[in-house]
């Protein structure tokens, strides 16, 4: 099957490891997830992923509950790194190699990030995970994914969502809300739209890397989305807004 992509990075929040849980990790989910990115890999893309935290702890919550804001985010990282390893667990029960690597060293556990070596392993065809967000405290896995994207030259980053893509308003709240087929960037940033944060929006306009929004929890999207079928919303430089 013809797909028009060769190496995409996949953002997967950590509630998206969390399925109908109150907190924590989901195996069945997980499992989900890892077989439809094996399916992306047979089709011979390259796939890596940044995956949050969110499923286990948020530095922003602790802080506003009193806790040192980088220490809270720190811990956010490290939270990530058990979704990371979750990952790669799964993907790897299935025959997919995966590695993971993290943007705080724990080298016990993971490779460092190490931006060449990551591209080599994508060459191979092994899926890389991206551990411990960005590393630095004050941003968010979003903002990690749009940076990873651009380092590790991918041509797209596919944003998993609960809906189906980029509402005008929010849809589980009003049943009249538009689903966007595609907008720009500046339409998301000045309508604070917050598919992702702002910060993330601005990476991916500077370098120019479209993000596509979709459904996570429809069974076959990731794999849809990935071979370049037209699912969710899809926001890039020269998109119209429709
Ligand atoms: N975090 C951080 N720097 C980063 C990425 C993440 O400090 O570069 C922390 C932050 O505290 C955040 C937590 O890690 O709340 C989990 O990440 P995020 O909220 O982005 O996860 P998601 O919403 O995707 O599950």
């Amino acid at each position: 099957m013809g797909t028009p992509y060769r190496r995409i990075l996949l953002k997967l929040s950590g509630e998206a490891l969390m399925g109908n849980l109150g907190y924590g990790i989901d195996p069945v989910v997980v499992q989900d997830i890892a077989q439809e990115v094996a399916n992306v890999v047979a089709e011979g893309i390259e796939v890596a992923i940044v995956v949050g935290g969110g499923n286990i702890f948020r530095g922003i919550k602790a802080a506003s509950a009193g806790m040192d804001r980088a220490t809270a985010d720190y811990i956010g990282m490290i939270a990530t790194v058990m979704n990371a390893m979750t990952l790669q667990d799964a993907l790897e029960q299935i025959g997919v190699p995966t590695r993971v690597q993290t943007a705080i060293a724990m080298q016990e556990v993971a490779e460092p990030y190490i931006r060449r070596r990551a591209m080599r392993h994508l060459e191979k065809g092994r899926v890389v995970v991206f551990g411990a967000g960005s590393g630095n405290p004050f941003f968010t896995t979003d903002t990690t994914a749009a940076l990873r994207a651009a380092e590790i030259d991918a041509e797209a980053i596919f944003k998993a969502t609960k809906v189906d893509g980029i509402y005008d308003r929010d849809p589980t709240v009003d049943p009249d809300a538009h689903l966007y087929q595609s907008l720009t960037y500046a339409h998301v940033l000045s309508n604070d739209l917050r598919v992702m944060d702002s910060t993330a929006i601005a990476l991916c306009k500077e370098n120019n890397i479209p993000i596509i929004v979709f459904n996570l929890s429809k069974h076959g999207n990731i794999r849809r989305a990935l071979t370049g079928e037209p699912v969710g919303t899809i926001v890039g430089g020269s998109c119209d807004v429709n």
